[in-house]
């Protein structure tokens, strides 16, 4: 199969089964993991945090981020597309009894610091109280700049709140800038990151914060369920794609530009490829196609697309330029009967 569905398809390498069979485990609900325990060490210390804790996902890693900076009345600005808004089943608001105050996301995915100013409520009781800033990068393939992690910085000092990176594919975001992620990550007070996308692991994500955030993100992980105990068999893949795999990821930004370029020559399909920054293209079919038999037809052909207008192609560890040359020759065929 060629999966153009997402990034989190990808499937753990011969050297994550490997170590995967061979880490040294133990309870790491009583700390107990020393893979869990190297994985957590390495990672806060590589990002520049003080802790790290290990989770199953990185719909929990934001939560539990979300419940740690926030009280119960607590709200956390964020935009009207955030993962941690729009896509998490609205856990902060029904398991952390958090209100999200969404805000329009610019086209280019940041959130405008007037917009923001506007929503924070005054200290009052009708109100909420606004406590937190969270932010997403990359967002929808789209990069937020280092100039707009500072400036975020800036306006969560100035009105006092936390400021969180739900950073699933800040590597992406590191990759395309082209600088250390520690660029991106210094601004912000927690950030989360999934290990399971294009960094290719098979599960986790990691969540980055003070010591005292981690402990208290930690309560919450076993409140909800998430407390594992020989974490160290997924915690020996996870670190491997951590360490290993963000090298990858420029391969991945190129496959992207080629299969946009390529999508764009065919008939009935046009790509913005300038809006191509990371590992996502968007595809825009003319009317006249019924994108649902392209997808079944394709299916059919073993290639998996998302049926949607725009469509949003992912590249990934398991996709490379033959595959992407295949799926071109395929659409053309179909685009011109
Ligand atoms: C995928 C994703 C998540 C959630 O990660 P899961 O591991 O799928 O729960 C959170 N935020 C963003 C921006 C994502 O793309």
């Amino acid at each position: 199969m060629i999966d153009f569905r997402s990034d989190t398809v990808t499937r753990p390498c011969q050297t994550m089964r490997d170590a995967m069979a061979n880490a040294e485990v133990g309870d790491d609900v009583y700390g107990d993991d020393p893979t869990v325990n190297e994985l957590e060490l390495w990672a806060a210390k590589r990002h520049g945090f003080a802790n790290a804790m290990f989770c199953s996902s990185g719909t929990q890693a934001n939560l539990l981020a979300l419940m740690a900076h926030c009280q119960r009345g607590d709200e956390y600005l964020c935009g009207q597309q955030a993962h941690n808004y729009k896509f998490e089943g609205g856990g902060a608001a029904i398991i952390g009894s958090i209100q999200p105050q969404p805000i329009e996301n610019e086209k280019d995915g940041s959130l405008c610091f007037e917009k923001l100013t506007a929503a924070i409520k005054p200290d009052d009781s009708h109100f909420a109280r606004t406590t937190l800033l969270s932010i997403e990068n990359t967002i929808n393939g789209k990069v937020l700049s280092l100039e707009y992690m500072a400036n975020a910085r800036e306006f969560t000092n100035q009105h006092n709140l936390k400021l969180h990176l739900d950073g699933a594919r800040v590597y992406n975001a590191a990759t395309a800038l082209n600088v250390d992620i520690t660029e991106i990550c210094q601004h912000v007070d927690s950030m989360s990151i999934c290990l399971s996308k294009g960094l290719g692991a098979p599960i986790g994500s990691i969540l980055l914060g003070s010591e005292s955030l981690i402990s208290d993100a930690k309560r919450w992980r076993k409140v909800v369920g998430g407390g594992m105990r020989q974490a160290g068999i997924i915690a020996a893949a996870a670190k491997i794609a951590l360490e290993e795999n963000p090298k990858v990821l420029q391969q991945d930004h190129d496959n992207a530009k080629y299969l946009a370029r390529q999508l764009n020559l065919l008939p009935n399909i046009e790509v913005n490829e300038d809006h191509v920054e990371t590992n996502m293209v968007f595809a825009k079919f003319s009317n006249t196609i019924d994108i649902n038999n392209i997808v079944e037809q394709l299916k059919a052909k073993n290639i998996l697309l998302t049926a949607g207008n725009p469509m949003r192609l992912v590249t990934h560890l398991n996709i490379n330029k033959a595959d992407i040359d295949n799926v071109i020759e395929q659409l053309s065929t179909l685009l011109s009967n």
